[in-house]
C-alpha cells in the first residue's frame, strides 16, 4: 500500500463528474488499498477517488470499527428520506467545517472489490458520510451546501453543544 497525495480545492478534478468503473482490475484493487491507507493517515472517515486524483466512481467509508469499512464501486443512492443537519469536514478542505442538510436515511447500492452487488440502508451520520462521498463522485462539494461555517478551533465546542 502507498499513501497518495490528497487533492485540495480548487483542483479541477474535484469538480469533474467521475466515470463508472467498467472492470475491476488489479489497478482498481491497488487504488482502493491506497485510498484506505490515505484516508486513515488523514484521520478521514470517508474518501472518494477524485480526492486522490482518480476520476472514477469509487468511494470508501469507515465511520467506526463497529460499522466497519464500506468499499464501494459504482455506488448510487436509490432511496432517501427525512432531513437532518449536522457538521461536516472534508480532506480536500482541511480548514473548513460547516453544517449541511442531508437526507436522514438512504438506501445505497454498490459493488465491492469482488464485483458482488450490495444494498445497504443507512441512517444518521453514516448516511451523511455516504451522501458526502457520493457527491464527490458527481463533482459536487459540501462547501456549496454549508448553512453555517464553523472555525476549526470552535469545532469541539460545537460538537459538544449539538450532542444532546
Ligand atoms: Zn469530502
Amino acid at each position: 500500500m502507498a499513501l497518495l497525495p490528497i487533492i485540495k480545492y480548487p483542483d479541477p478534478v474535484l469538480v469533474t463528474p467521475t466515470k463508472e468503473v467498467l472492470d475491476i482490475t488489479d489497478e482498481i484493487i491497488q487504488l482502493m488499498d491506497d485510498m484506505y491507507e490515505t484516508m486513515i493517515d488523514g484521520d478521514g472517515i470517508g474518501i472518494a477517488a477524485p480526492q486522490v486524483n482518480k476520476s472514477l466512481r469509487i468511494a470508501l467509508v469507515e465511520i467506526d470499527e463497529e460499522t466497519g469499512l464500506f468499499e464501494m464501486i459504482n455506488p448510487k443512492i436509490i432511496k432517501s428520506s427525512g432531513k437532518a443537519i449536522d457538521v461536516e469536514g472534508c480532506l480536500s478542505f482541511p480548514e473548513i467545517y460547516g453544517t449541511v442538510e442531508r437526507a436522514e436515511t438512504i438506501v445505497l447500492q454498490y459493488f465491492d472489490r469482488d464485483g458482488d452487488a450490495y444494498e445497504v440502508e443507512a441512517e444518521d451520520y453514516l448516511a451523511r458520510v455516504f451522501q458526502h462521498e457520493l457527491e464527490h463522485l458527481d463533482g459536487k462539494l459540501f462547501t456549496d451546501k454549508i448553512i453555517q461555517k464553523i472555525k476549526p478551533e470552535d469545532l469541539e465546542d460545537y460538537m459538544e453543544e449539538n450532542i444532546t
